[in-house]
């Protein structure tokens, strides 16, 4: 490598990690910024002028309280009206919008059912969404368009390699979008960009080595070790749903396998088995009655009022999940696990009895010092990832500043 191209490098590193500080620490100092990451402040101060006159970050003046307590602090922020990012989830029968600033700030929002499911007419919806979110905006400081789709993505180069809901196989959908809007277009599979979102923004902030669970009609894992997402070799890690837990289930999964932790603890089937057992004749003050149109919030509402039908299918559903969650645990030893879906409506009887089992009989060293937490961005947590994906684009550096 010549030298100037390594001095690139090495400058657009240094400047993707000022950004990630200023961005994560909220308000900081050049001293600080330079003791994290071993730079001379001389060299701070140059690459920090160089983002405050680019108006990515910005000076706060702090007077100091005390008297004669000497001159105010200069702290750095960053400048979150420097531009916009568009966040999208296309999600199995729908489709999320967001528009933020560069702070993650939700600006406007949108969120409609998908009307037709072909190729056409998906695409057509998503452009006349994206038109809404960005009219009137300067073209300029849109940064670009995070995608979060449903099915195997190929994220390197934006193909929507297979939809279970959608009507197209090895599509080029960042082409296709990046054609129409001439902005920046990366796409991700849905649950890794929640995964980063949470990494980023929510409540997995600061974890390197956690593991994200999205129970809904089906359950995906998006998996991040030492700091970075896992996706595979094909980019079809994570695939938890369809772990072996119960082999005595008849029931075939979508998979083609029988026991499949997707076919007793998704969403669907949550719902089936308490279908099952009215019809088995059990009795709920909660359930009885609401025939077709019950749902997963109903059974959630009936566990915590003490309805036992309601708390016994919570209870069932969280020894499989427990069964799933203990073999990757045991894989991966991860700090922490985060649930994305509607079971976290069940709230603190779900958790408990889904950590007291996790925690019945399993090896201790990897259970030691876990936690499993609800996820925080919850709806918005596929466009907020989505997002993510275009900002840690962005504060990659070089491309920022002519450096
Ligand atoms: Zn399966």
């Amino acid at each position: 490598m010549k030298k100037n191209e390594n001095n690139y490098l090495v400058r657009g590193s240094s400047i993707s990690n000022i950004l990630e500080i200023v961005r994560s620490e909220k308000r900081v100092s050049r001293i600080q910024i330079s003791q994290k990451l071993g730079l001379t402040p001389a060299s701070i101060s140059k690459l920090t002028k160089k983002l405050i006159e680019k108006k990515f970050i910005e000076e706060e003046r702090i007077e100091k309280r005390e008297k004669g307590a000497g001159r105010p602090q200069i702290l750095l922020k960053l400048n979150s009206q420097a531009g916009y990012i568009l966040g999208v989830y296309m999600a199995p029968k729908k489709i999320d919008i967001i528009l933020t600033d560069l702070s993650l700030k939700i600006l406007k929002k949108d969120s409609q059912l998908i009307q037709k499911m072909d190729k056409r007419s998906i695409i057509n919806q998503l452009f006349s969404m994206i038109d809404v979110n960005i009219y009137g905006l300067d073209r300029e400081k849109v940064f670009g368009i995070g995608v979060a789709m449903n099915g195997m993505v190929d994220s390197e180069n934006g193909i929507s390699i297979f939809s279970p809901h959608y009507d197209w196989d090895n599509f080029e959908l960042a082409k296709k979008i990046e054609e129409k809007y001439k902005l920046k277009v990366l796409v991700d599979n849905d649950v890794r960009a929640m995964a980063l979102g949470e990494m980023k923004f929510g409540v997995a902030e600061g974890q390197n080595d956690f593991v994200l669970i999205n129970i809904e009609n089906g359950i995906g894992a998006g998996i991040v070790t030492d700091g970075k997402l896992h996706r595979g070799v094909n980019f079809s890690a994570g695939e938890i749903g369809h772990l072996t837990i119960d082999t005595h289930i008849d029931e075939r999964c979508s998979c083609g396998s029988k026991g499949c932790l997707e076919i007793l603890a998704s969403n669907w089937a949550i719902v089936n088995r308490a279908k099952a057992k009215l019809r088995d004749g059990k009795k709920s003050k909660y359930l009885s009655g609401k025939g077709e149109n019950l749902k997963i919030e109903d059974i959630c509402l009936g566990a915590k009022s003490g309805d036992v039908l309601s708390r016994t299918v919570i209870e069932e559903t969280a020894g499989y999940l427990s069964l799933g969650m203990r073999h990757l645990i045991n894989l991966l030893n991860p700090g922490m696990i985060v649930i994305v879906g509607k079971l976290n409506l069940c709230g603190e009887l779900f958790y408990k009895e889904l950590i007291r089992l996790i925690r019945e009989d399993a090896l201790i060293d990897p259970i030691k010092d876990i936690s499993i937490r609800p996820s925080l961005l919850e709806n918005d947590a596929a466009t907020i990832g989505a997002v993510t994906l275009i900002l840690e684009n962005l504060f990659k550096g070089a491309h920022i500043v002519n450096i």
